[in-house]
Formats: structure tokens, sequence, C-alpha cells
């Protein structure tokens, strides 16, 4: 098998003297859209923070790209175009829709190319018409498009989500998961994807993690996790 774009290896990350991640394994293959699936807590953030190197991984690797990135510094690591869509969106509320796109770039930094600006509203035109506004005058749901956009600005190779759909309305939650799902078809991006909205995230994603307390307890694709009892149980039905 070809080796994965991102493999996390034996991972454990603290928060003091409380392991807030186990020991845990997960792939994410080029052009993949791979979701983690768990309730409140479980470390599913901690998870794409440690990839990001904030907080750092105590034990294990993270490899990406054939390369070891444990340890490297998290600017570093964003060089490398892993861009991240944090929970809770973190747009600049005081600065125009522009402003905040533009902040996007300084992650790339020396390959910052000003000419993704276009293909990024491509995908949003909302966000397109919304230009001059400031971030924090738009909705909730077009506040995630731009912390989304944002995040692409520097052409990632990898796209980490957490969250996207907090907080939205079923309607814009779904127009966000197909926004995703359309980037990954027409530009092949590869998104790891942390979502409570378990039925939306494995409808959308290609293979899928659940995480109980700090550990990978399942995987399997998208489908086979929606089908199984167990999933349905406590992430599906009335959650
Ligand atoms: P949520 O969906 O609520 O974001 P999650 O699955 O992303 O949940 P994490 O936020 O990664 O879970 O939290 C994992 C565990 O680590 C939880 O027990 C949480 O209380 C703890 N934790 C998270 N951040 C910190 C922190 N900065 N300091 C101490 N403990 C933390």
């Amino acid at each position: 098998m070809a080796e994965p774009l991102l493999a996390v290896r034996g991972v454990t990350t603290f928060y003091g003297s409380i392991m807030a991640l186990k020991g845990v394994d997960l792939d994410v293959a080029e052009g993949e859209i791979v979701t983690l699936i768990g309730a409140n807590g479980a470390g599913k953030s901690t998870l794409m923070m440690t990839i990001c190197g904030n907080p750092r991984a105590r034990e294990g690797r993270i490899v990406f790209d054939g390369r070891d990135i444990t340890q490297l510094p998290t600017h570093e690591i964003a060089r490398l175009r892993i861009a991240q869509s944090p929970e809770g969106r973190r747009i600049f509320g005081r600065m125009t829709v522009l402003e905040n796109l533009q902040m996007g770039l300084v992650a790339a930094g020396r390959d910052a190319d000003p000419g993704e600006l276009d293909r990024v509203l491509a995908f949003f035109p909302r966000l397109a018409e919304r230009i001059g506004q400031r971030g924090g005058t738009l909705s909730g749901g077009e506040q995630q498009m731009l912390a989304i956009a944002r995040a692409l600005m520097s052409k990632p190779r990898l796209l980490l989500l957490d969250e996207p759909s907090l907080g939205l309305a079923p309607l814009i939650a779904q127009a966000i998961f197909d926004i995703v799902k359309e980037l990954n078809r027409s530009r092949g991006l590869t998104v790891f994807l942390v979502e409570q909205n378990a039925f939306h995230a494995l409808k959308l994603a290609h293979r899928a993690y659940v995480m109980v307390n700090g550990t990978i307890t399942m995987t399997g694709s998208g489908r086979e996790l929606l089908e199984r009892p167990e999933v349905k149980a406590a992430y599906l039905e009335g959650g």
C-alpha cells in the first residue's frame, strides 16, 4: 500500500498530568476525506491540534508526506501546507472578509500565491459578495465559510476542519458539507474532518474513525460505520 499523506502512530498527548490521547493510530491518504467522530471531550480537537504541533505529542510519531513532523515548530508545520480551520472559526471580526482571507496567505510564507484569492472565491460566492464587509457582521454559516476559505488560501495539501457544523442550522451545515465535498471532488483536496454531527460527517467521509476517551475504537468506510449498531446507538439515534 502506498504511504499515506498523514500517518499518526501511537500518539499520546498530555495536558499536565491528564492523558488526553492514549496511543492514537490514524492514516489519511492523499485525496481522501477522513472523518473522526466522538463524543464531547473524547480528544478529537486535541488530535487535530497535536498534528499542528501544539500541544506536542509526548510519545509516538506524526509523519506527513514521508517526513517526521512530530517535533517541528507549528509555523514550520504550516509551511508544509497543513492548514487548519479551528473549532469556533476564530475569524477576525474587525477585519474585512478580504483582510481575513489575506491572513490565510501568511501561513504559506514565501510560497504565497495572491492569484489563489479568485480561485477560492469561486467556491464561495457569498463571500465574494461580502468581500468588503467586516468578519464580525457575517452570519454563523458565512463565518464558517470564511474560516474554510482562509485556510484554503495557502493551497493546503491537507485541510484540517474542526467541527465546521457547530452551532449552524441544519440546512446551513449541509451547505458547508456540500462545499467540502465539492472541494474534494473537483480539486482533489485532502480533508481530515472532526465532527460531532456524526451522520453528515460519516456520509461525507471515504473513511472514518471513532474516538472514545483518547483512543480509536473503530474504523471503516463512512458507509460501514453508518450501518454499525454501536455507532447508531451512540452517535446517530437521538443525538
Ligand atoms: P469537543 O467536541 O468538546 O471539542 P473533543 O473530542 O474535541 O471535544 P478535546 O477538546 O480534545 O475533546 O478534549 C479532550 C480532553 O482533554 C477533555 O477531557 C478535555 O477536558 C481535556 N482538555 C482539552 N483541552 C485542555 C486544556 N487546554 N487543558 C486541560 N485539559 C484539556
